[in-house]
């Protein structure tokens, strides 16, 4: 062995401890760290010929590197959609990567990650009320995996009804694809598909100020498809302002007519578990597909997500990934192989931050923060609509808050506004353009934010105005 290897393999107590300690460094100044930071040197040092090890490798991130983390897993970083850890799900994420496994299947290899992968999407279904019986699910890297995953068996049904196996014969003919405003992702996942990420017939909105599905234009359009089978991508939570397609009435136009439903509730699903907001998702649990993030609201590290699929359709999602050209033999229950149900063959012990956070915090313990989140967001949403310098975009439907500046027809001010806040790195908050208006968007899905939170983000937000008024008013 390397004398620097073997040398570190000696150290490995101290390296660890040393690599922890790092970590705690930043975790438990979360609070006091920036939210951006400006990079400036970029150049990198090289590969090294004769290896330096571990310590002193930790020495040279730690000059270069480690005060230019920003604190994205902290309670004032509302950018895009993005999730902290719980302490349980860390201690989870640790222990998966120092065990190493690599899940695979539930029997035969004596490799239990598989079956704590089972538990845990069991415990899920639980956790979103959805019926445990009736669907398969496993984890993958993101929702837009997750997307991808559902419309791959979405598309080896969808040719199975034009009697093409598109996962031995390839992609042929038309694709009908509808959806109101389907995620970036699932666009994304079309392209990678060879479906087209073009071929979407887009549904007009309920109302040119909403993202929800017009039902009416729904049914009106599957008509004029006269019988044609179709993919149906609809919103449980659009990521701009949280709209949700109609879920129930989805689920009555499914009895009518023949299509695979896929909800992409990347975030929206957890709605489910407050008895406030649980009415929004009301009739998903009819779905044949869904998608849901982890590294979101369930504040576990990247790169965690999972996919639920409905059991009926379990041979057409192992003919789409299946990891062998053999003809299948048998129930694929029998021996259940995740590496025949999704893209990843080789897998990390990816559900065990789910399964550690679950077990810790319980059904209730979501149930808080969900609901802590939401009353923050209409918190910032109130303090926006009484403000004399901003102004909603949208209302606050649950954790998202998506304002502008008043009369801020000119998109460069709102620009302005955002960098100046961004800026003095104590909120991070993410462009967007709503209803043809350059706007400002918040995501509240982070386990630490409280009150006092909301109220330095209000006076951030005052600062950051203050700070352009000299060049804009
Ligand atoms: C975030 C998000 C995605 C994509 O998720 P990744 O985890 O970034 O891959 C898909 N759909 C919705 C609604 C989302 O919010």
């Amino acid at each position: 062995m390397d004398v620097t290897l073997n040398n570190d393999l000696k150290a490995l107590n101290n390296l660890l401890q040393e690599a922890l300690d790092e970590g705690l460094l930043y975790l438990n100044d979360i609070d006091n760290l920036p939210t951006s930071v400006s990079v400036k040197d970029t150049e990198g040092t090289g590969l090294p010929m004769v290896g330096q090890g571990g310590a002193s490798t930790l020495a040279e991130f730690k000059k270069r590197y480690s005060d230019l983390m920003v604190s994205s897993t902290g309670p004032r970083y509302f950018g895009f959609v993005t999730g902290g850890a719980t302490p349980a799900a860390l201690m989870g994420d640790i222990l998966a990567t120092i065990y190493d496994q690599n899940t695979q299947t539930t029997k035969g290899h004596g490799d239990v990650s598989a079956i704590v992968e089972f538990e845990a999407i069991h415990m899920l279904l639980d956790f979103f009320g959805l019926p445990k019986e009736e669907y398969l699910g496993g984890f993958v890297t993101g929702a837009t995996m997750s997307n991808f995953t559902c419309l791959g068996v979405a598309r080896q049904w969808l040719g199975k009804e034009k009697g093409i196996d598109v996962a031995k014969n390839g992609v042929s003919g038309d694709f009908k694809i509808l959806s109101a405003v389907p995620h970036s992702s699932s666009i994304k996942a079309l392209s990678m598909l060879g479906l087209g990420s073009s071929n979407i017939i887009k549904i007009d909105t309920v109302d040119p100020l909403r993202e929800a599905i017009d039902i009416d234009k729904l049914e009106k359009e599957i008509m004029a498809l006269e019988g044609t089978p179709f993919i149906l991508i609809s919103s449980g939570g659009t990521v701009n302002t949280v709209d949700f397609d109609d879920m129930q009435a989805i689920a009555n136009l499914r009895k009518k007519y023949n299509f695979w439903w896929h909800v992409d509730a990347a975030f929206g699903g957890f709605a489910a578990l407050s008895p406030g907001y649980a009415h929004l998702l009301k009739g998903w649990e009819d779905a044949d597909s869904i998608t849901i993030d982890a590294h979101k609201w369930l504040n576990v590290p990247y790169e965690n997500a999972f996919f639920f699929v409905r059991e009926e359709h379990k041979m057409l999602q192992v003919e789409t990934f299946q990891n062998s050209n053999a003809p299948y033999l048998g129930d694929p229950m029998e021996n259940f192989n995740y590496l025949n149900f999704l893209p990843e063959n080789s897998r990390r012990f990816r559900a065990l931050p789910a399964w550690f956070t679950l077990k810790a915090y319980g059904k209730q313990g979501y149930r808080e923060i969900v609901e802590r989140n939401i009353r923050l967001a209409r918190q910032l949403g109130d303090f926006i609509v009484n403000s004399e310098f901003f102004e909603l975009l949208a209302p606050v439907r649950l954790n998202t808050v998506c304002f502008t500046l008043k009369d801020g027809l000119d998109p460069h001010r709102t620009q302005a506004f955002l960098d100046a806040l961004n800026d003095r790195g104590k909120v991070f908050m993410t462009p967007t353009v709503y209803n043809g208006r350059k706007g400002v968007r918040a995501a509240l899905v982070n386990w630490r934010t409280s009150e006092m939170d909301i109220r330095i983000v209000e006076d951030e937000m005052l600062i950051a105005v203050n700070k352009i008024a000299t060049v804009w008013f």
